[in-house]
């Protein structure tokens, strides 16, 4: 077997870089798809749900399949700093790859809400962090602001290159199952990975003679088809930050799933599309949803993701439930980032732990105590 070299090298023929690019990568990509064996049956459905976990990926979330090409693509033209507004794991993603790179990295993060991982990884990797008192929708009007004035190339999703890397997920996807699935989820932020779940997907039905309605025939990177069908896509987003379900820009976003506390997407139109061409829907969870089912993953499977990506489970509990997704499914949930990044959400709906005497009498205590029957 090939070593793996992370996602351009893997996929070079299906994105934009050459045979003399040089890749800034951190071996991203190539993460697990796990099949959920205890959720099923508790919910007494008879579906096959995956977990694509993307919080195995170098920095702990999806981010670092878009920052790997950005960032190859920005050095590339020369660039010597990046620039990127973020609630957090874009932020980590472009201080490590930036790091990897040897050039300056500026992240613009809303003051005092950010999960605690996120920050760590921003400072550790040695970019420097601007907090503003405001939100990430005001970051992103000032990212755009800069980069006209100031030599610094901007790594959000506006950029077309974080796409391309975001929509390698698709490819894995249908290598594991190995066909799509009939229902891919997952949470909706600033919506650019719903987009490019879709170009993914699509891309991989193009026979090359055919466009798809993304690269409307342009695009260059089609190679023979690896799937026979495209997912239905749903997309899920937090109640207190639904911009696209109720229609209009949500000016105060609020959710405790800070990756997806986003009140105006930049993505918007694209997802819509995605939503319309793929037969889907979106729908929306609240913060006690979120949190309930990230614990129910956590203790019944043993996947710890943050509480955006749990979204796209409850979201697809809840359709289950409501009949909206038939018996006999095969969905995948897109976990976007590690549990770990947000230690504090974690801690605070968890039991606390006991604390006892050095003593073997009450270690036994505590074992008798707490023993599954
Ligand atoms: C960025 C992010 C999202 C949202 O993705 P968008 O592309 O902004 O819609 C969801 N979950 C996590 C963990 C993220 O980091």
């Amino acid at each position: 077997m090939e070593r793996y070299n992370g996602l351009i090298d893997k996929y070079r023929d299906r994105l934009p870089a050459g045979a003399g690019t040089k890749i800034v990568s951190l071996n991203e990509g190539n993460t697990p798809l796990i099949e959920l064996e205890t959720l099923p049956r508790l919910i007494r459905k008879n579906v096959r749900i995956y977990g694509k976990f993307e919080g195995l990926n170098p920095t702990g979330s999806f981010k670092d399949r878009g920052m790997t090409m950005a960032v190859t693509k920005a050095v590339e033209s020369g660039a010597k700093a990046i620039i990127c507004a973020s609630t957090g794991n874009t932020s980590a993603a472009a201080a490590a790859y930036a790091a990897r790179a040897g050039i300056a990295c500026f992240v613009l993060i809303p003051e005092g809400k950010i999960a605690l991982g996120k920050l760590s990884q921003a400072m550790m990797h040695g970019s420097v962090v601007i907090q503003i008192r405001g939100n990430f929708d005001d970051g992103m009007r000032l990212v755009q602001e800069v980069a006209r004035t100031t030599p610094v190339n901007i790594v959000n999703s506006i950029n077309p290159y974080r796409l391309q890397g975001q929509k390698t997920i698709a490819f894995e996807v249908i290598e594991a199952l190995p066909d799509a699935p009939d229902y891919h989820a997952l949470p909706v932020g600033n919506a650019g990975n719903i987009t490019a779940h879709w170009i993914g997907y699509s891309e991989a039905v193009c026979e090359n003679t055919r466009a798809c309605a993304f690269c409307a025939g342009k695009c260059s990177f089609h190679r023979a088809k690896i799937a026979t069908r495209r997912p239905i896509m749903l997309g899920y987003q937090a109640s207190g930050a639904a911009p696209i379900l109720r229609g209009r820009p949500v000016e105060n976003p609020e959710t405790v799933a800070t990756a997806i506390r986003i009140g105006n997407p930049v993505s918007w139109q694209q997802a819509v599309a995605a939503q319309q061409e793929s037969g889907g829907w979106f729908g929306e969870c609240t913060d006690g949803e979120i949190l309930h089912v990230q614990k129910l993953l956590a203790q019944t499977e043993g996947v710890f993701c943050e509480p955006a990506s749990a979204i796209s489970l409850a979201g697809v509990l809840k359709d289950l439930e409501l009949g909206k997704i038939g018996e006999g499914s095969t969905i995948v949930c897109t976990l976007t980032g590690h549990g770990l990044k947000d230690p504090d959400t974690a801690i605070a709906q968890s039991a606390k732990p006991l604390t006892v005497d050095a003593e073997r009498a009450e270690i036994e205590r505590v074992i008798r105590e707490n023993l599954k029957t």
